[in-house]
């Protein structure tokens, strides 16, 4: 008997203090993030040496069918009170890896992490990065979002490096912007394919969106943003979506969000940005 997985990633997120321990991986263990995500996505690369990899980083792993879906999955996942801030990777394994959903604000962007989850289950070919510190740990270091040392950022650049397209979820206040519900960018100011498509279908699905290079409300959230940043280094597909705490907090919407973001997403093709000269 599997558990659920969306109560387990809940759960998980749940147990991330801000006052907890947190610490930096070192070099060796961000090449070791790497060199894991490398085998949990590259065609027929070697799921053993994946998990052998993030066990070494602090991770354990289990496996199952998904009773939402029918679909196999393996969840590697840390413990939220290490300090390693070994998260959760969730993978399909009979699948090819093809797009990155990432949860860099577990529990402090509340729900973010299931909305993951469910963007996961409704985007075959999906593997789920869940960040595993609360952003406000190790005095904001722990913020993955915007440390480039960080675990989470070691997955998600080698995601990146294997032209991956990203997707990454994060919650504001309604009062910041308000009679919003989502703003959609790309960590830069400039609007790529993906990110439209995402803003698109958002409108279309009802929720108020805005794109911050056609309205200036959204205050570019994104900019700063260190997995932004690789993915324009590299020329891959990065979309930054804020959701507002009223589509968060709510069942139906946040199911009516992500049924919309993956069918922007299903039809992105990986790196649809520039390339870098070559
Ligand atoms: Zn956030």
């Amino acid at each position: 008997m599997g558990c659920d997985l969306e109560e387990h990633v809940a759960a998980f997120a749940a147990a991330l203090d801000p006052a907890g321990p947190y610490r930096d991986p070192s070099p060796a263990e961000r090449r070791l993030a790497a060199t894991a995500m490398t085998h949990l996505t590259a065609p027929g690369s070697d799921p053993y040496a994946a998990s052998t990899a993030l066990v070494a980083l602090g991770f354990s792993g289990s496996g199952g069918v998904d009773a939402a879906t029918g679909r196999r999955y393996t969840m590697y996942a840390g413990r939220p009170d290490d300090g390693r801030a070994a998260g959760v990777v969730l993978v399909d394994p009979s699948v090819p890896v093809r797009l990155a959903v990432e949860v860099p604000h577990p529990n402090s962007d509340l729900r973010t992490e299931r909305i993951g989850v469910h963007l996961f289950r409704l985007a075959p070919g999906a593997i789920l990065v869940v960040a595993g510190a609360h952003r406000r740990a190790g005095n904001g270091a722990a913020d993955a979002a915007h440390n480039d040392r960080s675990l989470f950022h070691a997955l998600a650049a080698e995601a990146a490096n294997r032209r991956l397209p990203q997707i990454q979820l994060h919650g504001f206040a309604d009062a910041s912007l308000p009679g919003l519900d989502a703003v959609v960018s790309t960590g830069t100011r400039t609007a790529t394919p993906a990110a439209v498509r995402v803003a698109t279908t958002l409108r279309e699905a009802g929720l108020a969106t805005c794109e911050p290079w056609r309205d200036s409300r959204g205050r570019l959230e994104g900019i700063g943003n260190v997995q932004a940043s690789t993915a324009v280094r590299l020329g891959t597909t990065f979309v930054h979506l804020e959701l507002s705490w009223r589509v968060r907090r709510d069942a139906h919407l946040r199911a009516v969000a992500v049924r919309a973001v993956a069918a922007a997403l299903c039809r992105v093709s990986p790196g649809t940005g520039r390339r870098p000269g070559r």
